[in-house]
């Protein structure tokens, strides 16, 4: 009879390309490639691998191997055995390494899926040699020096007995991490370098390693034979003190659940800590400290934190960020963006990963790595 109910009118409304989710991350593999070619081709004739820790930083270590292989990246470092596990099954014939190193008792399975520990001790080093008898093969590994951090590897001063005990493994690389390499005035840049450059002296025809995203743009072009960025591939800005060269590769957005009218004086969220002060459009946004946006991006009168862009307009965060939900004062937002069912930008072209970062008072790190299990994934350019 061609009667639409006003049941069935709203429904026809919805969009089915939109997802049910009240978060929507959208990742740019075609970025993610595009920024490991340019930081490839930034390093020289060095080798550039890729970071791929912590789900890819948060963007999906599945899709971001898939892009990367393609792209031709071929050595890969983790940080755990699960995340090795899962690497090997993705790229069957790259070369794997294992920052935790040697964990006692995970040789088996490390020697099992041809994984490579970055060896920082004589103990993982000892252990390493025993798992080789057992298979019968000497094993590969990675030799990582502490030349700075005190967190990981084997002094420079030990650089002689590790390459003398290194004789019963198969050392693949040498390695060492920079304290500061976001800071290229540091002066401790320089001696990290002359540090590892001699401890690397000991393992003649061994290829080194030590540039993390930043270190690939010192000026001291510390690349070696292979660079290790992460935070850079994913869009993160490796030179803070200049424009970022990197293309951004994730994108945030949120949907707006509610929106109420407030008279001045009526206060918003946990605490009341946010007081209007003048009569408000409040927008309620489906996403949350459950979902990564950090509970220190909270605002209060005078003290402006986090934003989102709501119909091309800033909009600040008001009140304390909860679990679920953020509100935000979108009184000056332009008619109809600020509408339920609208979607409203938290990281994109306007706020990128290091303002959404600073404003939470936070790394952009930080920032890409809690991003939540609950939001809709969608990558362009697989
Ligand atoms: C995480 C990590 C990297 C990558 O650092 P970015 O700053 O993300 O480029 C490189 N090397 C080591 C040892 C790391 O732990």
């Amino acid at each position: 009879m061609g009667i639409i109910s006003p049941a069935e009118r709203l429904l026809s409304r919805a969009d089915p390309s939109e997802p049910v989710e009240t978060g929507l991350l959208t990742i740019d593999l075609a970025a993610l490639a595009a920024n490991w070619r340019k930081l490839a081709s930034l390093s020289g004739g060095a080798e550039c691998g890729a970071v791929v820790k912590a789900d890819g930083y948060g963007l999906g270590q599945g899709a971001a191997m898939r892009a990367l292989s393609a792209a031709g990246c071929k050595t890969f470092f983790v940080a755990n055995l699960l995340e090795a596990e899962t690497a090997r099954a993705l790229a069957p014939d790259a070369a794997i390494y294992v920052l935790d190193g040697l964990v006692p008792g995970c040789a088996p399975r490390l020697a099992a899926a041809r994984l490579r520990p970055c060896i920082g001790s004589f103990a993982e080093l000892e252990e390493w040699a025993a798992a080789g008898v057992t298979v019968g093969r000497r094993l590969e590994a990675a030799i990582h020096f502490d030349t700075g951090m005190n967190r990981l590897g084997f002094a420079p001063r030990d650089a002689a007995e590790a390459a003398a005990r290194a004789r019963e493994i198969a050392p693949t690389l040498v390695m060492s991490h920079f304290v500061s390499s976001q800071l290229p005035d540091d002066p401790l840049n320089v001696r990290q370098i002359a540090d590892f450059s001699a401890a690397r002296a000991h393992f003649p025809g061994v290829p080194g390693s030590m540039a993390n995203s930043s270190g690939v743009f010192l000026p001291q072009r510390p690349h070696f034979d292979l660079v290790r960025p992460g935070y850079a591939l994913y869009g993160g800005n490796p030179t803070p003190h200049a424009e970022n060269p990197m293309q951004a590769a994730a994108r945030l957005g949120a949907r707006i659940v509610a929106v109420r009218d407030l008279p001045a004086g009526a206060t918003v969220g946990y605490d009341g800590i946010w007081k209007a002060p003048r009569p408000s459009r409040i927008a309620t946004i489906g996403a949350g400290y459950a979902d990564g946006l950090p509970i220190s991006a909270t605002a209060a009168p005078g003290k402006p934190a986090g934003e989102a862009v709501v119909g091309g307009v800033r909009c600040p965060f008001v009140g304390r960020v909860s679990m679920d939900y953020i509100m935000l004062d979108v009184t000056d937002a332009p008619e109809g963006a600020a509408e339920r069912g609208e979607w409203v930008e938290l990281l994109g072209e306007t706020i990128g990963v290091e303002e959404l970062a600073a404003r939470a008072k936070t790394i952009g790190y930080e920032v890409l790595t809690r991003l939540g299990r609950r939001y809709a994934r969608r990558y362009l350019g697989a």
